[in-house]
Formats: structure tokens, sequence, C-alpha cells
């Protein structure tokens, strides 16, 4: 059941959406050669409680860390752990979430680790260009997958491939709520979307293939051909303004 949001409920959202953000900015900021994914870990939770936030990741599911970071060929839910490294030459996505007031934000970046392989550059480019792109079809009136069109698109157009079985959702009280937000999809399908819609845009592109296998250890999920993937998201709103990114500063 999807639960639209009032205009007085997304201002609501906002607080979350700019602790998410400012966590994630500030986390970003630490990426370089030598430090481990549980350093950034630590950083992340100080600075969310520091602002009054939550951890939204802690605990979920099970879910070890206060974020996920997920290196080269991992492409979303890496546990953090003071045995990965980040080296010159990585590319890192990290997923930050914060609660406030008991509503949730959620987004994410990849961040280069130094100089980066040209053609994985390309790849954080690109994907990162999907995201505004879905992010521009988040207007009333649209359909669901004219968001999904606009963000495969992009990606498959630089040889890309466009993680399937993973996908955005709603968001609000809790983490996951409907709507499911496919980065893949047919234009002028799906559900009508609506003023009070509160999403999750998140592609999930790779370099190569687009299949993916999930690890052991019951989170992390990696690319099949093993090649880099990158992972970009927003919280986004839907208004009679049109798109209102919530994850700001
Ligand atoms: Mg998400």
């Amino acid at each position: 059941m999807v639960k639209l949001k009032t205009s007085g409920e997304i201002e609501a959202m906002k607080e979350a959406g700019r602790v998410s953000a400012k966590v994630l900015r500030m986390v970003g900021e630490l990426v370089r050669p030598g430090i481990s994914t549980l350093d950034l870990d630590r950083f992340a939770e100080e600075i969310i409680r520091m602002e009054g936030g939550i951890p939204a990741f802690k605990g979920y599911g099970g879910f070890p860390g206060s974020i996920c970071a997920s290196v080269n060929h991992q492409v979303v839910h890496g546990i953090p752990s003071a045995g990965v490294i980040l080296r010159e030459g990585d590319i890192i996505s990290i997923d930050t979430g914060a609660i406030v007031d008991g509503w949730y934000g959620d987004n994410a970046w990849t961040y280069a680790v130094g100089a980066i392989d040209p053609r994985t550059q390309e790849l954080l480019t690109v994907t990162e260009k999907s995201l505004f792109a879905g992010i521009e079809q988040a207007v009333s009136g649209n359909r669901l997958g004219d968001i999904g069109h606009a963000i495969q698109r992009i990606a498959e157009a630089s040889g890309f491939g466009v993680v399937r079985e993973y996908v955005g959702h709603g968001i609000g009280r809790n983490m996951h709520e409907d709507p499911n937000v496919p980065n893949y999809g047919h234009k002028g399908r799906g559900i009508k979307l609506e003023t009070g819609l509160v999403i999750a845009i998140e592609p999930m592109i790779n370099q190569g293939t687009h299949m993916v296998r999930q690890l052991n250890d019951g989170w992390t999920v990696v690319t099949l051909d093993e090649l880099p993937s990158a992972h970009f998201e927003k919280t986004v709103a839907i208004t009679e303004d049109g798109p209102l990114i919530l994850t700001a500063e």
C-alpha cells in the first residue's frame, strides 16, 4: 500500500534527510587510501547521533553497520570491516540512513579512492547522471516506469548493466515502503506518480553484466563477473512544484 505524505509530513522528513546527507558528505570526505570501512562506519554513527538521529541501518534485519560500504565489484549492502582497507584505484559506494522523529532518510554516493580506471570513472559519471534523469521524471502525473526508463536508457547507452534484483523504494515512517522503484522499465507504465509520494531513487549500475549474486554473509551483493558497480541514491518527494530532494543539507 502506498502511503502518501502531507506537505507537513514532507517538511518533517527534511530533517532525517538533512542528517542522512550530512553524514554521507562527511564520510565521503574521509575516503582515502589506508582507511578501513569500519573506521568510516564508526565516524558515521558518531555524526548521526551528534545530529540527533538514529542510524537507520544498524540492526535492520540484523545488519551490523551504520553504513553500507560496498567496494569495487560489491554492488550494495557491504558490511563495514576493519579488514577492508581502501586502496588507490578503488571505488566505494557508501549508503547512509538516519531516523529523526520517526522519519527515515536514505542516500548513497560512490566515491573514487584516488585515481581510478577511466572506464570506471565513466561508470560513476553515467550512474550519477542516470540518478538525476530519474529524479527529473519524479513528477505528478508521470508513471513509475518513466523513472526506470530514464535511468536504464542512460546506463545502457554507455554499455553498462542495470541491476534488476535490487531496486529503489517508498520511504517514510519505514525505510522500505511501497512502491518498489526499479531502475529499468517502460515509459508510461506502472502506477501513477502523485503529489505526496516519497521515494528513494537508487540506480545500481554495473560496468559489465547486470547479473549479481549475494555472498554467504547474507548481505553483500556482488557482480557476477566481478567488474565494478556504482550506486547513487537520493530520497525524493513528489510535490506540486516538482521533485524535491529531501536528502539535502
Ligand atoms: Mg535505499
